[in-house]
This record gives structure tokens, C-alpha cells and sequence, in this order.
């Protein structure tokens, strides 16, 4: 049970990977440039002005050996002096994993203010991002920040940036291969199996929404999603796809598009369309249709109560469709959690 070590891990400043475990993840100690010597003072505001700082060679002393995360509140000790966090405590019904002997009942203060006295900066730190957390405390913050890599979607083409970057990139480089879109209006495609993958970027060098076709024993499965980082007010979209299958109109649409960092050819488990085989056009040239929608935009409509048609066409689906697309403006204003539907018009 009990953590095997590891030499000097920390040392190494630059990060390995966003993977949502953080067990064996290299981190930067905050003081780490100044690495071997012990300073009065760093420049400025990271360390207390009389205090001295130095480095912590491996940050792994401060997880729990038990189950390797980040100590946060209380650390306990048995008799010899072994640490576990207090829900692992919890878990062995108090009997230390190393010695047996009881544990949970004893805390280790000095390693609690030593917890505390540490800051790592934000893994993102070499892109941007300036945030400083105690110990444990960043993983919160990383989840969401806005400094988080995000990758070209364009075949053969390895960019990766913070989004603002990758957005600007895109514009500059891949312009003729994607398709405009503006928020609120819809949009005619075409959609072939063939095509894996279509490329939306909102006008002006806005976000990137990909949408991406499946081909499955069924069918098709068809995702949008934004490439963003998951940061707040940065792309949230909702969006809705509907296709025509003879008088029918089927829709699908998620009041809170997701966002993904990088493209992914996986098949997808949930969140996506289906365009059945036996629909009456072939499958390699669907038609679809999709509306992008900002969701700031649906607060500022909501405020005036008044929906107006945007797109005038006269086609029998329609009214569903207008039904439809108020509903997800509904449940995103509702509640920012994702809701989903697929429904067939007649
Ligand atoms: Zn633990
Ligand atoms: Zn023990
Ligand atoms: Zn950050
Ligand atoms: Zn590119």
C-alpha cells in the first residue's frame, strides 16, 4: 500500500500531462529557479518579505504515502511516526498500513504548517498563466484555466496554444479549409461520412466548433463540440443539428455545447446525434443543418422576452424546430448543466 519513491521528481519544472490523476504528475516548486540555495528573499510577492525560501526537492513528501494525494486538512502519525491523510485514516479503521499500530487519533503539525507554507505555481504556468496555489489547492484551479493548451484541428498540423492563439492561427492558416459561422443563425451543410471531421470558426477569428461524423453499424453519429479550454465565459455555446428524413425533421442539440481541448477520432460514447442508415438520402451526403449559439447572447434575448425568426423559411418542420431551439435556450438559462434531446418533428 504504501508509496514507492521516486528521486527527485520535482526538480524537473516542465509538466508532463493534464491527466486528471495527479498521483504521478512533476510539479514546480515555486522557489524552484533558484534551485540548491537557500535565498532571503525572491523577487517580490511569492515569498513573505522576511521570511527565507528555499527548495523542496520532491513535492511528493507532501502527499499521503497511503493514497498518494495531496495532503489538504489534517495529517495524522502513529507511534513511529508514519503519516496518513485523515480519510485514509478512516479507511484502515486507524491502524497504520506500515506498523499496525493505531493512527488518526495523533496530528502532525509540522508537516501541516509545512503544507501550508508551500505554493506551486499553476501547471500552466509556462503559457500564461500566473496563479499560485497552496500545496493541493491548484488542482481545482487547472481544471478550469483559461491557459490551458489547446490544439489545431486541422489535419497535419501539430499547432498548440492558449485558445486566443489557436483561434488567431487558425484564421491565418486554415481559413479557406473551415466554414464561418454567427452565433443565432443557422447554417446549411453538407455532411459526408468522408468527411470526418468539418470545421466551423465564428467570423471574425472566433472560436472553433468541430463537428464530427462517426461512421457505426447504425449509421452515423454526428458530436459538435468547441475547442476551448473549460474555463468560464470562454466558448459556451449551445448549438442544435436537425436533418430532414422525408416530412420527418429530427433534432438533436445540447444546451451546453461541450469543450474539448484536442480533437479525438474515438468513437463517441454520449452527447451525439444519430442519422440512421435507413434514412432515405445516401449516407455520404447528408444534409444538416446547425445553429451555433453563444449563450451570453441567449441571456441579453431573454431579457426582451421577444423571440424573433431569425431565418425565414417555409418548411413544415419548422415549428418544431422553433419549439425545440426554445427549449434548449430555456434549460441553458436554467441551469448550466448539460441537457440533451433528440426528437423527431413530424
Ligand atoms: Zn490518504
Ligand atoms: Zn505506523
Ligand atoms: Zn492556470
Ligand atoms: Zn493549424
Amino acid at each position: 500500500m504504501v508509496k514507492e519513491t521516486k528521486g527527485n521528481k520535482s526538480v524537473a519544472g516542465e509538466a508532463s500531462s493534464s491527466s486528471r490523476s495527479r498521483r504521478k504528475r512533476q510539479r514546480l516548486p515555486s522557489v524552484a529557479e533558484d534551485e540548491g540555495r537557500v535565498t532571503a528573499s525572491v523577487d517580490g510577492d511569492e515569498v513573505t518579505p522576511e521570511g527565507r525560501s528555499g527548495t523542496l526537492l520532491d513535492l511528493d513528501i507532501l502527499d499521503c504515502p497511503v493514497c498518494c494525494l495531496a495532503f489538504t486538512e489534517h495529517v495524522f502519525q502513529c507511534d513511529n511516526g508514519h503519516l496518513a491523510c485523515s480519510s485514509c485514516c478512516l479507511k484502515l479503521r486507524n491502524k497504520c498500513p506500515a506498523c499496525a499500530l493505531p493512527i488518526g487519533y495523533n496530528r502532525c503539525r509540522v508537516m501541516e504548517r509545512l503544507i501550508e507554507s508551500v505554493t506551486v505555481p499553476c501547471l500552466n504556468a509556462k503559457h500564461g498563466c500566473t496563479a499560485k496555489f497552496v500545496y493541493g489547492k491548484e488542482l481545482a484551479h487547472e481544471k478550469e484555466c483559461v491557459f490551458t493548451l489547446c490544439y489545431c484541428p486541422a489535419p497535419n498540423c501539430n499547432f498548440a496554444g492558449v485558445y486566443k492563439d489557436l483561434y488567431s492561427h487558425y484564421d491565418a492558416n486554415h481559413k479557406d479549409a473551415s466554414m464561418r459561422f454567427v452565433s443565432g443563425t443557422l447554417r446549411n451543410t453538407y455532411l459526408s461520412a468522408n468527411s470526418k471531421l468539418s470545421v466551423f470558426q465564428e467570423c471574425g477569428g472566433g472560436p472553433l466548433v468541430v463537428v464530427q461524423c462517426f461512421e457505426v453499424a447504425e449509421g452515423m453519429s454526428v458530436t459538435v463540440n468547441c475547442i476551448a479550454p473549460s474555463a468560464p465565459g470562454v466558448g459556451e455555446f449551445s448549438f442544435s443539428l436537425s436533418y430532414s428524413m422525408g416530412r420527418h425533421t429530427v433534432t438533436f442539440g445540447l444546451a451546453d455545447m461541450n469543450r474539448i481541448q484536442k480533437v479525438s477520432f474515438e468513437t463517441p460514447e454520449d452527447d451525439f446525434m444519430s442519422i440512421p442508415s435507413y434514412s432515405n438520402l445516401p449516407l455520404n451526403v447528408e444534409y444538416l443543418r446547425i445553429c451555433i449559439r453563444q449563450l451570453e447572447d441567449e441571456a441579453a434575448e431573454d431579457d426582451d422576452e421577444e423571440e424573433v425568426g431569425e431565418d425565414d423559411e417555409d418548411e413544415a418542420g419548422e415549428e418544431e424546430e422553433a419549439v425545440e431551439e426554445k427549449k434548449i435556450r430555456r434549460s441553458a438559462r436554467e441551469k448550466k448543466t448539460n441537457s440533451k434531446y433528440q426528437s423527431k418533428g413530424k
